[in-house]
Protein backbone atom coordinates (compact mmCIF):
# COMPACT_ATOMS: atom_id res chain seq x y z
CA UNK A 1 0.00 0.00 0.00
CA UNK A 2 1.68 3.37 -1.18
CA UNK A 3 -1.34 5.60 -0.53
CA UNK A 4 -4.59 5.93 1.33
CA UNK A 5 -7.50 8.42 0.98
CA UNK A 6 -9.69 9.14 3.98
CA UNK A 7 -13.10 11.29 4.57
CA UNK A 8 -12.59 13.53 7.63
CA UNK A 9 -15.74 14.57 8.83
CA UNK A 10 -16.91 17.97 10.39
CA UNK A 11 -18.35 18.47 13.87
CA UNK A 12 -21.05 20.44 15.70
CA UNK A 13 -21.52 21.38 19.50
CA UNK A 14 -25.07 20.95 20.46
CA UNK A 15 -23.76 22.19 23.41
CA UNK A 16 -21.63 23.36 25.21
CA UNK A 17 -20.83 25.35 28.60
CA UNK A 18 -17.51 27.07 29.87
CA UNK A 19 -17.05 26.17 33.33
CA UNK A 20 -14.33 28.62 34.18
CA UNK A 21 -10.59 29.77 32.94
CA UNK A 22 -7.75 27.62 33.22
CA UNK A 23 -4.56 28.67 35.21
CA UNK A 24 -2.76 28.19 31.74
CA UNK A 25 -4.86 30.35 30.04
CA UNK A 26 -7.30 28.21 28.25
CA UNK A 27 -11.01 27.18 29.70
CA UNK A 28 -12.83 24.19 30.75
CA UNK A 29 -15.79 23.20 28.83
CA UNK A 30 -18.43 20.75 28.56
CA UNK A 31 -19.44 20.04 24.98
CA UNK A 32 -21.95 17.57 23.12
CA UNK A 33 -19.67 17.05 19.96
CA UNK A 34 -21.89 15.23 16.99
CA UNK A 35 -20.06 14.24 13.99
CA UNK A 36 -21.91 15.35 10.84
CA UNK A 37 -21.59 13.66 7.14
CA UNK A 38 -19.53 16.92 5.39
CA UNK A 39 -16.26 16.14 4.62
CA UNK A 40 -13.03 17.20 3.66
CA UNK A 41 -10.85 14.40 1.60
CA UNK A 42 -7.46 13.40 2.90
CA UNK A 43 -4.58 11.89 0.05
CA UNK A 44 -1.72 10.15 1.94
CA UNK A 45 1.12 9.33 -0.43
CA UNK A 46 4.53 7.46 0.42
CA UNK A 47 7.59 9.66 -0.73
CA UNK A 48 11.34 8.72 -0.79
CA UNK A 49 11.78 12.02 0.65
CA UNK A 50 11.93 11.69 4.15
CA UNK A 51 9.92 14.49 4.30
CA UNK A 52 6.24 15.70 5.09
CA UNK A 53 4.90 17.74 1.73
CA UNK A 54 1.29 19.45 2.15
CA UNK A 55 -0.57 20.54 -0.94
CA UNK A 56 -3.95 22.08 -0.83
CA UNK A 57 -5.33 24.40 -3.22
CA UNK A 58 -7.97 26.51 -0.59
CA UNK A 59 -6.99 29.65 -0.09
CA UNK A 60 -8.04 29.95 3.74
CA UNK A 61 -6.12 26.78 4.51
CA UNK A 62 -1.93 27.37 5.73
CA UNK A 63 0.10 25.78 3.92
CA UNK A 64 3.01 26.09 5.99
CA UNK A 65 3.91 23.89 8.45
CA UNK A 66 1.24 25.79 10.70
CA UNK A 67 -0.99 23.45 9.08
CA UNK A 68 -2.88 20.87 11.29
CA UNK A 69 -2.20 18.00 8.83
CA UNK A 70 1.32 18.80 8.58
CA UNK A 71 1.62 19.29 12.51
CA UNK A 72 0.08 15.67 13.21
CA UNK A 73 2.31 14.11 10.53
CA UNK A 74 5.64 16.01 11.82
CA UNK A 75 4.85 14.84 15.76
CA UNK A 76 4.21 11.11 14.50
CA UNK A 77 8.05 11.39 13.18
CA UNK A 78 9.40 13.07 15.82
CA UNK A 79 8.00 11.29 18.95
CA UNK A 80 8.79 7.38 17.09
CA UNK A 81 12.02 8.71 15.04
CA UNK A 82 10.26 7.70 11.70
CA UNK A 83 12.50 8.33 8.65
CA UNK A 84 9.51 7.74 5.90
CA UNK A 85 7.94 11.15 4.14
CA UNK A 86 4.17 11.53 2.77
CA UNK A 87 3.08 14.08 0.77
CA UNK A 88 -0.80 15.39 2.12
CA UNK A 89 -3.13 16.67 -0.15
CA UNK A 90 -6.02 18.06 1.51
CA UNK A 91 -9.45 18.82 -1.06
CA UNK A 92 -11.07 21.18 1.56
CA UNK A 93 -14.85 21.38 1.79
CA UNK A 94 -15.40 22.12 5.36
CA UNK A 95 -16.08 26.05 5.92
CA UNK A 96 -12.62 27.47 7.83
CA UNK A 97 -13.02 28.82 11.21
CA UNK A 98 -16.58 28.22 11.54
CA UNK A 99 -16.48 26.12 14.39
CA UNK A 100 -16.61 22.76 12.64
CA UNK A 101 -13.71 21.25 13.25
CA UNK A 102 -11.88 20.83 10.25
CA UNK A 103 -8.76 21.25 11.32
CA UNK A 104 -8.90 18.96 13.83
CA UNK A 105 -10.79 16.25 12.12
CA UNK A 106 -8.17 16.55 9.28
CA UNK A 107 -5.76 16.20 11.98
CA UNK A 108 -7.29 12.86 13.35
CA UNK A 109 -7.11 11.29 10.56
CA UNK A 110 -3.74 12.15 9.29
CA UNK A 111 -2.55 10.69 12.51
CA UNK A 112 -4.89 8.08 11.95
CA UNK A 113 -3.94 7.20 8.64
CA UNK A 114 -0.49 7.36 9.12
CA UNK A 115 -1.11 4.72 11.53
CA UNK A 116 -1.43 2.60 8.55
CA UNK A 117 0.33 3.75 5.91
CA UNK A 118 3.28 3.72 8.04
CA UNK A 119 2.65 0.09 9.71
CA UNK A 120 3.11 1.75 13.12
CA UNK A 121 0.67 -0.42 15.15
CA UNK A 122 -0.10 2.60 17.63
CA UNK A 123 -2.59 1.81 20.17
CA UNK A 124 -5.83 3.77 20.24
CA UNK A 125 -4.81 4.90 23.90
CA UNK A 126 -1.24 6.55 22.34
CA UNK A 127 -3.30 8.22 18.99
CA UNK A 128 -5.79 9.99 21.76
CA UNK A 129 -2.40 10.84 23.70
CA UNK A 130 -1.41 12.40 20.34
CA UNK A 131 -4.40 14.20 19.73
CA UNK A 132 -4.47 15.86 23.01
CA UNK A 133 -1.20 17.26 21.74
CA UNK A 134 -2.54 18.86 18.51
CA UNK A 135 -5.58 20.97 19.93
CA UNK A 136 -9.02 20.59 21.77
CA UNK A 137 -11.36 18.96 19.21
CA UNK A 138 -8.60 16.32 17.52
CA UNK A 139 -9.07 13.54 20.36
CA UNK A 140 -13.30 13.61 19.38
CA UNK A 141 -12.56 12.60 15.79
CA UNK A 142 -9.87 10.12 17.07
CA UNK A 143 -12.42 8.46 18.94
CA UNK A 144 -14.50 8.09 15.81
CA UNK A 145 -17.75 7.90 17.39
CA UNK A 146 -20.67 9.79 16.33
CA UNK A 147 -21.52 11.52 20.03
CA UNK A 148 -19.45 12.43 22.86
CA UNK A 149 -19.60 14.38 25.68
CA UNK A 150 -15.89 17.03 26.00
CA UNK A 151 -14.85 17.78 29.23
CA UNK A 152 -11.36 19.92 30.29
CA UNK A 153 -10.78 21.84 27.01
CA UNK A 154 -12.77 19.43 25.29
CA UNK A 155 -10.31 16.76 25.36
CA UNK A 156 -11.33 14.42 27.44
CA UNK A 157 -13.72 12.24 25.62
CA UNK A 158 -16.88 10.40 27.14
CA UNK A 159 -18.58 8.06 24.13
CA UNK A 160 -22.66 8.36 23.87
CA UNK A 161 -24.02 5.56 22.38
CA UNK A 162 -27.53 4.26 21.50
CA UNK A 163 -28.57 7.61 19.46
CA UNK A 164 -30.14 8.24 16.80
CA UNK A 165 -29.60 10.17 13.69
CA UNK A 166 -29.99 14.00 13.37
CA UNK A 167 -30.87 15.64 10.57
CA UNK A 168 -29.79 19.71 10.49
CA UNK A 169 -29.56 22.23 8.37
CA UNK A 170 -25.88 24.29 8.51
CA UNK A 171 -25.89 28.39 7.70
CA UNK A 172 -22.13 29.56 6.91
CA UNK A 173 -22.30 33.60 7.30
CA UNK A 174 -19.75 34.52 4.24
CA UNK A 175 -17.48 36.01 7.76
CA UNK A 176 -15.31 33.42 9.57
CA UNK A 177 -14.46 33.82 13.33
CA UNK A 178 -11.14 33.32 15.23
CA UNK A 179 -11.69 30.76 18.00
CA UNK A 180 -8.75 32.34 20.70
CA UNK A 181 -10.20 35.95 19.52
CA UNK A 182 -13.94 35.21 20.72
CA UNK A 183 -12.69 33.61 23.98
CA UNK A 184 -11.30 36.90 24.45
CA UNK A 185 -14.35 38.55 24.36
CA UNK A 186 -16.03 36.04 26.50
CA UNK A 187 -17.40 37.35 30.37
CA UNK A 188 -18.27 34.25 32.44
CA UNK A 189 -20.44 36.72 34.51
CA UNK A 190 -22.69 36.40 31.47
CA UNK A 191 -22.56 33.04 30.99
CA UNK A 192 -25.86 32.42 32.59
CA UNK A 193 -27.08 28.95 31.19
CA UNK A 194 -28.87 26.50 33.39
CA UNK A 195 -29.19 23.56 31.17
CA UNK A 196 -27.48 20.26 32.86
CA UNK A 197 -25.66 18.28 29.92
CA UNK A 198 -27.82 15.16 31.49
CA UNK A 199 -31.06 16.40 30.57
CA UNK A 200 -29.53 16.91 26.64
CA UNK A 201 -28.21 13.33 26.72
CA UNK A 202 -31.61 12.35 27.83
CA UNK A 203 -33.31 13.97 24.92
CA UNK A 204 -30.55 12.62 22.60
CA UNK A 205 -31.21 9.32 23.83
CA UNK A 206 -35.34 9.95 23.50
CA UNK A 207 -34.74 10.79 19.52
CA UNK A 208 -36.65 13.86 20.58
CA UNK A 209 -36.13 16.73 18.44
CA UNK A 210 -38.09 18.93 19.23
CA UNK A 211 -37.07 18.49 22.56
CA UNK A 212 -33.76 18.73 21.94
CA UNK A 213 -34.15 22.11 20.16
CA UNK A 214 -35.06 23.46 23.13
CA UNK A 215 -31.96 22.30 25.00
CA UNK A 216 -29.42 23.20 22.37
CA UNK A 217 -27.08 25.88 23.76
CA UNK A 218 -23.51 27.42 23.75
CA UNK A 219 -22.28 29.96 26.16
CA UNK A 220 -19.71 31.59 23.00
CA UNK A 221 -22.81 33.11 21.21
CA UNK A 222 -22.87 36.31 23.01
CA UNK A 223 -18.89 36.76 22.91
CA UNK A 224 -18.97 35.28 19.13
CA UNK A 225 -21.45 37.90 18.56
CA UNK A 226 -19.09 40.60 19.79
CA UNK A 227 -16.81 39.77 17.07
CA UNK A 228 -18.62 39.67 14.25
CA UNK A 229 -22.00 41.82 14.65
CA UNK A 230 -24.00 40.44 11.67
CA UNK A 231 -24.10 36.85 13.78
CA UNK A 232 -27.31 38.05 15.71
CA UNK A 233 -28.99 39.53 13.24
CA UNK A 234 -28.78 36.27 10.82
CA UNK A 235 -29.62 34.35 13.62
CA UNK A 236 -33.08 36.73 14.31
CA UNK A 237 -33.72 36.66 10.46
CA UNK A 238 -33.49 32.63 10.73
CA UNK A 239 -35.88 32.75 13.50
CA UNK A 240 -38.05 35.28 11.48
CA UNK A 241 -37.98 32.94 9.19
CA UNK A 242 -38.98 29.39 10.66
CA UNK A 243 -35.83 28.24 11.44
CA UNK A 244 -36.28 26.36 14.87
CA UNK A 245 -34.21 26.83 17.82
CA UNK A 246 -31.10 27.99 15.59
CA UNK A 247 -27.67 27.99 17.28
CA UNK A 248 -23.66 28.61 16.62
CA UNK A 249 -21.05 25.48 16.71
CA UNK A 250 -17.78 26.08 18.88
CA UNK A 251 -16.89 29.28 18.88
CA UNK A 252 -19.05 29.93 15.33
CA UNK A 253 -19.49 31.24 13.27
CA UNK A 254 -21.48 28.37 11.92
CA UNK A 255 -25.09 28.07 12.79
CA UNK A 256 -26.77 25.31 12.74
CA UNK A 257 -30.80 23.73 13.02
CA UNK A 258 -32.44 20.56 14.02
CA UNK A 259 -35.37 19.23 11.64
CA UNK A 260 -37.31 16.19 11.08
CA UNK A 261 -35.84 14.92 7.67
CA UNK A 262 -33.67 15.60 4.80
CA UNK A 263 -36.34 16.47 2.83
CA UNK A 264 -37.46 19.55 5.78
CA UNK A 265 -33.54 20.34 5.61
CA UNK A 266 -33.76 20.90 1.62
CA UNK A 267 -36.89 22.68 1.63
CA UNK A 268 -35.54 24.49 4.59
CA UNK A 269 -32.66 25.19 2.37
CA UNK A 270 -34.39 26.28 -0.56
CA UNK A 271 -36.90 28.86 1.35
CA UNK A 272 -33.61 30.09 2.71
CA UNK A 273 -31.27 30.65 0.07
CA UNK A 274 -31.06 34.33 -1.74
CA UNK A 275 -32.52 35.92 1.86
CA UNK A 276 -28.94 35.46 3.78
CA UNK A 277 -25.66 35.80 3.00
CA UNK A 278 -24.31 31.98 3.64
CA UNK A 279 -23.82 28.80 2.77
CA UNK A 280 -26.58 26.04 3.60
CA UNK A 281 -25.37 22.57 3.96
CA UNK A 282 -28.04 19.82 4.60
CA UNK A 283 -26.22 17.21 7.14
CA UNK A 284 -26.90 14.51 9.20
CA UNK A 285 -24.84 12.88 11.96
CA UNK A 286 -22.09 10.20 10.67
P1 LIG B 1 -11.00 25.64 16.18
O1 LIG B 1 -10.45 24.24 16.24
O2 LIG B 1 -9.97 26.70 16.40
O3 LIG B 1 -12.27 25.84 16.94
P2 LIG B 1 -12.61 25.84 13.75
O4 LIG B 1 -13.30 24.55 13.86
O5 LIG B 1 -13.40 27.06 13.99
O6 LIG B 1 -11.31 25.85 14.64
P3 LIG B 1 -10.86 25.25 11.50
O7 LIG B 1 -11.43 25.11 10.14
O8 LIG B 1 -10.35 24.03 12.16
O9 LIG B 1 -11.97 26.00 12.34
O10 LIG B 1 -9.71 26.35 11.39
C1 LIG B 1 -9.16 27.08 12.44
C2 LIG B 1 -7.83 27.69 11.97
O11 LIG B 1 -6.86 26.65 11.90
C3 LIG B 1 -7.88 28.30 10.59
O12 LIG B 1 -8.03 29.69 10.65
C4 LIG B 1 -6.55 27.92 9.93
O13 LIG B 1 -5.67 29.00 9.87
C5 LIG B 1 -5.92 26.88 10.86
N1 LIG B 1 -5.68 25.55 10.23
C6 LIG B 1 -4.58 24.81 10.37
N2 LIG B 1 -4.69 23.65 9.73
C7 LIG B 1 -5.88 23.63 9.12
C8 LIG B 1 -6.56 22.67 8.31
N3 LIG B 1 -6.01 21.50 7.99
N4 LIG B 1 -7.79 22.99 7.87
C9 LIG B 1 -8.35 24.18 8.22
N5 LIG B 1 -7.75 25.11 8.98
C10 LIG B 1 -6.52 24.85 9.44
Amino acid sequence: MSSITLKSPAKINLYLRVLNKRKDGFHNIETIFERINLFDTIKLKKNALNEIRFFCEHPDVPKNNSNLCFKAANLLKKEFSIDKGVDITLIKRIPVAAGLGGGSSNAAFVLMGLNNLWHLRLSKKILLRLAKELGSDVAFFVSQKSFAVGRGRGERIFCLSGIKPLWHILVVPYQRLSTPRVYHKLNLKLTKNKVNVNILIHALKKNSASLLSKLVMNDLEEAASKCLPGLLSIKEKLKGLGVRSPAISGSGSAIFSLVNSRKEAQLLIKRLKNKLAADFFAVKTY
